[in-house]
């Protein structure tokens, strides 16, 4: 299996597309609304030269993608990842629309990427790729247009080269440019942590709404990069419950396999033998007594919570039915990790499903924190942070539950009405529509 089979052959512009249809057609949205809102309000595609050590120069492809400004400056994420294309990038960015609105935050939608395997790259043709997607498309972004942060394959080492490259294209430090920096350049306390930890906020919320005695629990998640890691960690901090499998992708082997125990993993000596792509050593991982089993294996465990946070479309029509009956809750850390085919036989299950862009707003919460941080130059604490973040979240999810309880909803569906309301909104308070 390669990297870039991850998608699995899904298009994941079409399964944004699908669903946002689904709800416009159950809110009997306006033709004018579902017009706008169905595809981006721009989209940038640029070559990046970059000067490789050996001495050849290689292009890649950058990407942005602004989905919707209504409600605020775009905001999203940039992904490096080998199977980055327009519509992944579409996507991601719609769903930054739906995730900035559910949490009701005033920023919009966008996302960026480039085509790359960031592994197969030194440290300096890195830092050359992020300068270089920022040299082109400076122009178009900003504080008050569009604000980029980190997502697959992109680290605050990143954040922090592009907005010292962007500062130094407009001639002043400008920290509110890009989030997810490092806190020496102008990051947010809480920022690495944020997705991952709101995570389990809700995951938390959720084990309240079905009785269920959280310390008792047990996890297996797919992913164990920033967010995958954070999650682990809060889970087995916050709940008290165990991790008893992780799953992730090998940049050596080219291939995902599932670290499991039964007894559970120490999450944070895991870390401690994960690369910043979030490849896990499975060799030190095996010498600690863990096994090593396929990449598939997370999905089929006999546990109480399933936490997919890698790649979307890892659960599909194929393989939705390898979940097994203990499981009572599905959360959606990744973006868009479960297809609209896999959304209906999950609607006849006894699983509760954190929809992906409430579950993993947290990051973009904080992403906001710092961002009005970085404009004002003054900082929080790492506690004012997380404590402000999980009042948010909170807020959302029983949001979003209450209407999925009271209309009878998916709870996919609730949180894609509360957002698309909010946008719609604001398109008709600047009289868009
Ligand atoms: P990351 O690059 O830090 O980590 C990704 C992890 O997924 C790695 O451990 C990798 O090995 C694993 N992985 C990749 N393909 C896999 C496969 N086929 N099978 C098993 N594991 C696989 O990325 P991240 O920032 O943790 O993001 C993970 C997901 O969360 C993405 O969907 C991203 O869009 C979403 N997300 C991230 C943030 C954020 O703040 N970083 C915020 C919201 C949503």
């Amino acid at each position: 299996m390669s990297a870039a089979k991850s998608t699995e052959g899904v298009n994941p512009f079409h399964m944004a597309q699908k669903q946002f249809d689904h709800t416009a057609d159950l809110m009997g949205l306006s033709a004018d609304a579902r017009e706008i809102l169905r595809w981006p309000l721009r989209e940038f595609k640029f070559q990046i030269p970059v000067r490789m050590d050996d001495g050849s120069l290689r292009v890649f492809f950058g990407y942005r993608v602004q989905h919707n400004d209504a409600r605020g400056p775009a905001k999203g994420g940039i992904r490096f990842h080998p199977s980055e294309t327009l519509d992944t990038v579409r996507a991601l960015a719609m769903w930054m629309t739906w995730k900035t609105a559910v949490v009701n935050i005033p920023l919009g939608g966008g996302k960026g990427g480039v085509a790359v395997q960031p592994a197969s790259l030194s440290r300096r043709e890195l830092e050359a790729l992020a300068r270089g997607w920022i040299r082109g498309i400076w122009r178009n972004i900003g504080p008050r247009i569009d604000i980029p942060a980190p997502d697959v394959g992109t680290t605050p080492q990143m954040m922090g080269w592009m907005m010292d490259e962007y500062s130094h294209l407009v001639g002043a430090y400008t920290p509110g440019v890009i989030t997810g920096k490092p806190i020496p350049a102008g990051g947010s306390p809480g920022r690495r942590e944020a997705t991952g930890f709101g995570v389990v906020y809700q995951i938390r919320e959720a084990m309240k709404l079905l009785n269920m005695e959280p310390e008792k629990t047990t996890a297996s998640i797919q992913g164990f990069g920033n967010v995958g890691r954070h999650a682990a960690l809060a889970y087995q901090k916050f709940l008290g419950g165990k991790v008893v499998a992780v799953a992730y992708w090998d940049n050596h082997d080219q291939r995902p396999y599932t670290i499991a125990s039964d007894d559970g993993l120490d999450v944070e000596f895991l870390a401690s033998i994960t690369d910043v792509f979030g490849t896990i050593d499975k060799d030190r991982a095996r010498e600690a007594g863990y096994r090593v089993e396929d990449g598939d294996a997370w999905l089929r465990k006999d546990v109480d919570v399933l936490i997919p946070a890698a790649l979307e479309a890892q659960i599909r029509e194929d393989n939705v039915h390898l979940i097994s009956d203990r499981v009572r809750i599905l959360a959606e850390a990744a973006n868009g990790p479960t297809t609209p085919e896999a959304d209906e036989v999950l609607k006849t299950r006894n699983i509760l499903v954190i929809p992906d862009f409430l579950c993993n707003a947290g990051g973009v919460v904080v992403s906001y924190f710092e961002g009005v941080q970085s404009d004002m130059n003054y900082y929080w604490t790492k506690d004012e942070v997380l404590e402000r973040l999980d009042t948010k979240l909170t807020h959302a999810f029983h949001e979003v539950f209450r209407l999925a309880h009271g209309e009878g909803l998916y709870p996919r569906e609730a949180a894609y009405i509360v957002a698309i309301q909010r946008v719609v909104q604001s398109m008709e308070a600047r009289g868009w529509i």
